[in-house]
């Protein structure tokens, strides 16, 4: 049974932090209201770390470091072997207590799991991934070759839009380098980081590895300029990762801070016109838009093709099938994570409107019966959005499409490379001489060729470009594995006429 206690809604989670292989409560009296986003009821009270319980986590990291540092990464990675099947074990508990917390519908909590995982089986061949480089006589009997060395204790810091997936990015990769971790969750769904700290110590992970505080920026603050952390992973908003990256590296730290986003599709006028928009609702109005990959403009190519793209996606947004992913399935959308969100995207609308967008849907007007204590909203669609607008040039973060009308292609190439946001885009043609020209020109990270949102898979890296990214290092993939070891060089040369007898024990033993 987790320590986490039951979440019944007769009863209130109290969430505390996870130091050296223990939920603690932590020495701070600050507790924070963790709420069911679909009803607005309190499930779980979390305590908002401060520096003395964020030093706590560091100082047991920095305790475990040496140990795990030095068990080989075989039996590292058996380690996550079986954190990948408890994960499996308890992937319908852990996906409803993300539902619970976060409001997104319960396959999109599956799908977020599921999507952990892949980062956990690949960090389970990290005896390959760390084999590094080796060269031959760079000289007369002279060798040359890489050690990837983990770099230290490491700390992570996370958004509330993926309570799993996101953390999930960060330590599999960090831990199987041989790291010790802090992860910092988002305090607005702190329980399933916790839940998944339990799991890895059952799975046989040492005490001290993996340690977890909640809170906020005091928290964070110390992350960033304790020196014993040595590299600071942080996914988040923008301004917060300007400051995450600036901070950590004026402190000595190697750094990755993903940011805010704002994707755009093309339509070109040869498009499958099917593909496109079942592509666009679920790329601008799953998890109520509040992911870093979602499409919040359209820029449709020409106005034949921007007219029939409005004139199907209308119906369909009006229509999307919104509720309580807990209460029921087959759901395309949850609420908003919370009643200050919903007020800023419902502000963005009317931002939108009063700037001359036209509101093909509203999603105010939308009416919740019997869901009144949730945070929701139904989709907006835009039409006529200039790049003026603040609802252009602003990431909502929720579900509201903005369609930009371009001419041609070129000018939809201009746009999106004039964006200061590059996280992911699309292009949706039967063309192959223009998706492969678009994937040449354009100036964003992520790219998808009739593939809305072209999240890469865990063995590549993921990662914007401009203010979507700061830091030279995508996560996991090859990069992650970069980010989290120090690569040293060795060159040797042998004096010659000693030669050993014979081993009579296979070396990988000890
Ligand atoms: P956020 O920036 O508000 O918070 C992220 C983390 O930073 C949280 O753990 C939070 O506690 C902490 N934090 C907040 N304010 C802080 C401060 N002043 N000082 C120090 N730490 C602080 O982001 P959010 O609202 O939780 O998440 C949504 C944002 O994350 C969106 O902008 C979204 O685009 C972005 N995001 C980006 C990616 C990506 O891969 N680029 C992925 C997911 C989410």
């Amino acid at each position: 049974m987790s320590q986490l206690g039951a979440a019944t809604p007769a009863e209130i989670r109290q969430v505390g932090h996870f130091i050296n292989g223990r939920v603690v409560r932590g020495s701070s009296d600050r507790m924070l209201d963790v709420h069911n986003p679909a009803n607005g009821q309190v499930v779980a009270r979390v305590n908002m770390a401060d520096a003395a319980t964020t030093r706590e986590a560091i100082a047991a990291a920095a305790e475990a470091l040496p140990a795990w540092a030095a068990t080989t990464p075989l039996r590292r990675a058996r380690i996550l072997f079986r954190f990948k099947e408890l994960v499996e074990k308890h992937f319908d508990e852990l996906a409803r207590l993300i539902t619970s917390e976060h409001g997104k519908v319960y396959e999109d909590a599956q799908g977020e799991l599921i999507r952990g995982l892949e980062v956990v089986e690949f960090a389970c061949g990290i005896p390959h991934l760390l084999k590094g480089e080796h060269s031959l006589n760079v000289g007369t009997n002279i060798d040359s070759y890489s050690l990837m060395q983990p770099v230290g204790v490491c700390a992570g810091i996370a958004p509330f839009n993926f309570p799993a997936m996101v953390p999930m990015w960060m330590f599999p990769v960090a831990i199987a380098c041989g790291n010790t971790f802090v992860l910092k969750p988002s305090e607005k769904d702190p329980s399933v980081p916790l839940r998944l700290a339990e799991l890895l110590k059952e799975a046989g992970l040492p005490d001290g590895v993996f340690n977890v505080v909640n809170g906020d920026k005091e928290a964070v603050d110390v992350l960033l300029t304790d020196p014993t952390v040595q590299a600071v992973s942080f996914v988040g908003s923008t301004p917060i990762a300007e400051y995450v990256y600036s901070t950590a590296a004026a402190h000595g730290k190697r750094v990755q801070a993903l940011g805010g986003a704002k994707n755009h599709m093309v339509i070109m006028p040869d498009a499958d016109m099917d593909q496109v928009v079942e592509g666009l609702l679920g790329a601008a109005y799953g998890s109520a838009g509040e992911r870093c990959m979602a499409i919040s403009v359209a820029v449709p190519v020409g106005d034949k093709v921007a007219d029939e793209l409005i004139a199907r996606l209308k119906p369909r947004v009006e229509n999307l099938r919104i509720g309580d992913g807990l209460a029921e399935r087959g759901l395309e959308m949850g609420p908003l994570i919370s009643r200050e969100h919903l007020e800023r995207v419902s502000d963005y609308v009317r931002i939108g409107i009063e700037e001359g967008a036209t509101a093909v849907v509203d999603g105010r007007q939308r009416q919740f019966p019997g869901l009144e204590g949730g945070y929701f909203i139904g989709g907006t669609l835009f039409d006529h959005v200039t790049p003026q607008m603040r609802i252009y040039r602003e990431e909502i973060f929720g579900p509201v499409l903005s369609v930009v009308r371009v001419p041609d292609y070129e000018s939809a190439v201009r746009l999106i490379n004039s964006h200061e946001y590059a996280n992911g885009t699309a292009i949706f043609t039967r063309d192959g001489d223009a998706a492969r020209q678009f994937s040449q020109d354009i100036q964003v990270g992520m790219v998808g060729i009739n593939v809305a949102i072209p999240v890469p898979m865990a063995f590549h890296s993921f990662g914007g470009w401009k203010r979507s990214l700061f830091g030279p290092l995508h996560m996991h993939g090859p990069d992650g594995v970069r980010f989290y070891t120090r690569m040293k060089t060795v060159t040797s040369r042998w004096p010659t006429g000693v030669r050993a007898g014979g081993e009579f024990i296979m070396p990988t033993m000890s």
